[in-house]
């Protein structure tokens, strides 16, 4: 569910997604009308060698072929908006939205800005606060993780250890002409969406081969991906020149750090290792206690290629990642009870790799299936999830998908990625990986500090062994300097060998042993030396603990959320003369920037104390507003709430002065009701907390009918 007080309007025209049956039903009568061209154009073939020739019979099929190709064209283009691999908003008034409004525009714009770097306004930053307000209170909260914030400059024998200077590296093409750099995966992806959306004549097969493609090219390396350039043909698409063979490029951002430029360091790529190197501290702060989780928000910084998608790949990104910390032998997770009915969208790597679907089942099947074979993993997709829900996520719009065999990190076991649907195709948002032991082991070798975890046993194991037992006095004094190598080398043998030794005591009184250190025969005797069963009683174990991490795009998550929130009012809804486009962002209540705005109908001073009460009531109660007193139409003004998605509107009228009550209006379906002043905070709260829908404030409180001015707008000046 999006949001409580969202209306049956504004849902129908926010259906932007389709389903996968629709798209294929009109694929296949594109197919039909494909082969009844070809008839058609045997049929005018046979036409043209007939003898006599008749010409009308000519024109007529040449007509039926023009025809069909129009058709074809059309269909052709209804195919394409169904695909349902994307979302269907228009690019250039969404984007114009979000410059208009400064949700979000290129950094150092008046310096002709670089791709990938984008300055956040207004909206986008209290939108980005509430994001992580919620994700601290669903996770770090609700799981007792460890909060910290670490260095972004990191030294480079941290990412040697983690392995990310020797493989953290995409695929890339060079123009061999101008040494323009493209992502290789990226440009034949690319390829093959024009393809799919710009070339009519594609046949099936060839259409079915590049969606295939499509969805495996996580899946090529290096030599596959120059296979695929060379089989389409693809070139520079700024150029057309001839590209290179594909080569690694590490995305790490290298900096000296200090004066002298020795010591190396890297801008981090992600914020996981801060919390790995400060394992230790943590695992104590944590009271020894496992398993345990850490959390860390902050910015991470990338290299990219060719950041061509906007927002969705940018050079630095706000990160908001968790490491869970559990025992490998212990792969449990107490709430896991709790989260088992919730149903995911899975994409196996089967799925993927066979040109299915995914499909939808709860996490406890998905566990029976061994689509995913740890507890606590799968803990986490399940919290991921919800909280993508919660955020406010278009139903259909998600996914699960598992990482393909070659496209998993170097250090994950297993890899799931929250994807949701954008007008650039599906798009990672969280990454949920299964690290296993890698990070800690890699950490404590690399910096021989044993970064592990102590397991005391709920009652005691208890072993035996043979223990080798010398008569310290007597045999010091035989052997001499020789005692120490000859102990060391019986404590070194096998438990069967020291108690074939203490047979032939037990039977002969002696026994002779050669010790490879000294290189000769040594003989001990029954009064020197002795094997006998001993017991060790086991306390507990030190291990390397394992780790789950899911890792937050927290710029990307907002983007695909104002994709999903977006819509523009059909026409009849219009409430402006104007004809201005009304774009309304449905964003829920808990992400909006602004929960209110307080709006004056008129530029009225008997209004003004009314605003300066409510501007109090809201600040008190913590609820956040903008007040618009622009000497603007009231319908203006609405949309100009709507377009950055504040989901409630308190407007102050003569009502307000005569009987002291407030209007509030409810950003989809523009109702409004009346509200007397001292409940309107409670309303709102009810509301905003989703603790009460719009249609059960619409039974309480009486309607109000939108007046003409509100419908169309007019100015009105008092
Ligand atoms: P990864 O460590 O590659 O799995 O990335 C973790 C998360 O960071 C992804 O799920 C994305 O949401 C986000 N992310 C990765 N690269 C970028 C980028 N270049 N721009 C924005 N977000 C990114």
């Amino acid at each position: 569910m999006i949001n409580s007080s969202t209306s049956s309007a504004s849902s129908k025209a926010r259906g932007k997604t389709s389903t996968k049956e629709a798209y294929e039903q009109i694929g296949k009568k594109l197919h039909e009308k494909k082969l009844l061209m070809a008839t058609l154009k045997d049929e005018i073939t046979v036409l043209k060698n007939q003898n006599p020739i008749d010409k009308d019979a000519i024109k007529k099929k040449g007509k039926e072929i023009d025809d069909l190709n129009t058709e074809i064209s059309q269909i052709t283009k209804e195919w394409n908006r169904a695909n349902p691999d994307k979302l269907h908003i228009d690019p250039e008034e969404f984007n114009e939205l979000l410059t208009r409004r400064f949700f979000v525009v290129p950094s150092f714009e008046i310096y002709g800005g670089v791709a990938g770097l984008y300055d956040y306004g207004p909206p986008a930053c209290a939108i980005k606060a509430n994001l992580l307000d919620l994700w601290r209170k669903h996770f770090v909260i609700e799981e007792n993780m460890l909060e910290v914030d670490c260095s972004s400059l990191t030294v480079e024998p941290v990412f040697i250890a983690s392995g990310h200077v020797q493989r953290f590296a995409d695929w890339m093409v060079k123009d061999v002409l101008t040494n323009e750099c493209f992502r290789a995966d990226k440009l034949v992806g690319e390829f093959i969406d024009t393809q799919l959306e710009k070339n009519p004549n594609l046949s099936q097969e060839t259409a079915e081969e590049y969606h295939l493609v499509k969805k495996k090219i996580d899946d090529y390396d290096g030599k596959g991906l120059d296979e695929l350039i060379k089989k389409y043909g693809i070139k520079s698409p700024t150029t057309g020149n001839e590209l290179s063979e594909a080569y690694p490029f590490n995305l790490m951002f290298s900096t000296p750090i200090g004066p002298t430029g020795k010591v190396k360091g890297y801008l981090r790529p992600e914020t996981a290792q801060g919390i790995f190197v400060n394992f230790k501290r943590l695992l104590e702060y944590n009271g020894k206690q496992m398993p345990f989780a850490s959390a860390q928000i902050g910015q991470a910084f990338r290299n990219e290629i060719s950041p061509r998608s906007g927002l969705l790949r940018v050079r630095e990104f706000t990160l908001a990642e968790i490491e869970h910390f559990l025992n490998p032998e212990r792969d449990v997770h107490p709430k896991l009870e709790q989260v088992k009915h919730i149903r995911v969208p899975f994409f196996s790597r089967e799925n993927q790799t066979q040109g299915l679907s995914p499909i939808e089942m709860t996490i406890e099947e998905a566990l029976e299936k061994k689509w995913l074979t740890s507890f606590t993993h799968a803990y986490y997709i399940a919290r991921v999830k919800m909280f993508m829900d919660q955020c406010g996520v278009l139903p259909g719009a998600i996914r699960f998908r598992q990482h393909l065999a070659n496209e998993m990190a170097h250090y994950a076991r297993d890899c799931w990625d929250c994807e949701l649907l954008t007008s650039y195709g599906w798009i990672e948002v969280v990454g949920i990986a299964n690290r296993s032991c890698y990070d800690l082991e890699r950490h404590s070798e690399h910096s021989k500090n044993e970064l592990v975890a102590y397991e005391t046993f709920d009652k005691p194991i208890i072993e035996e062994y043979i223990a080798v037992e010398p008569v310290k006095q007597k045999i010091g004094k035989i052997l001499k300097k020789d005692q120490e190598p000859v102990i060391e080398y019986l404590t070194s043998l096998p438990d069967e060998k020291k108690l074939e030794l203490q047979r032939e005591l037990d039977q002969t009184g002696k026994i002779t042993i050669r010790v490879p250190e000294l290189d000769r025969d040594v003989e001990l005797t029954s009064d020197l030396i002795s094997f006998p069963k001993r017991e060790n009683k086991i306390q507990g174990t030190h291990y390397n603990p394992a780790v789950i991490e899911p890792s937050f795009g927290i710029g990307r998550i907002i983007y695909c959320l104002l994709e999903h929130s977006y819509w523009v009012r059909p026409k009849q809804e219009h409430t402006d003369e104007d004809k201005l486009q009304r774009c309304v962002l449905s964003l829920p209540p808990v992400i909006a920037p602004y929960k209110v705005v307080v709006l004056p109908k008129l530029q009225n001073s008997e209004y003004e104390p009314v605003v300066a009460k409510l501007q109090k009531l809201l600040s008190r109660n913590g609820i956040s507003y903008r007040v618009d007193t622009a000497n603007q139409n009231i319908g203006k003004r609405y949309a100009r709430a709507d377009d950055i998605g504040i989901p409630f509107a308190v407007t102050v009228d003569d009502g307000s002065v005569s009987d002291d009550t407030v209007t509030i209006r409810e950003r989809d379906s523009c109702e409004q009701v009346i509200v007397p002043m001292n409940e309107v905070v409670s309303v709102l709260t009810n509301l905003i907390d989703s603790n009460k829908t719009w249609e059960e404030i619409k039974q309480q409180y009486p309607e109000q009918k939108q007046t003409a001015s509100d419908k169309v707008g007019k100015k009105q000046v008092k």
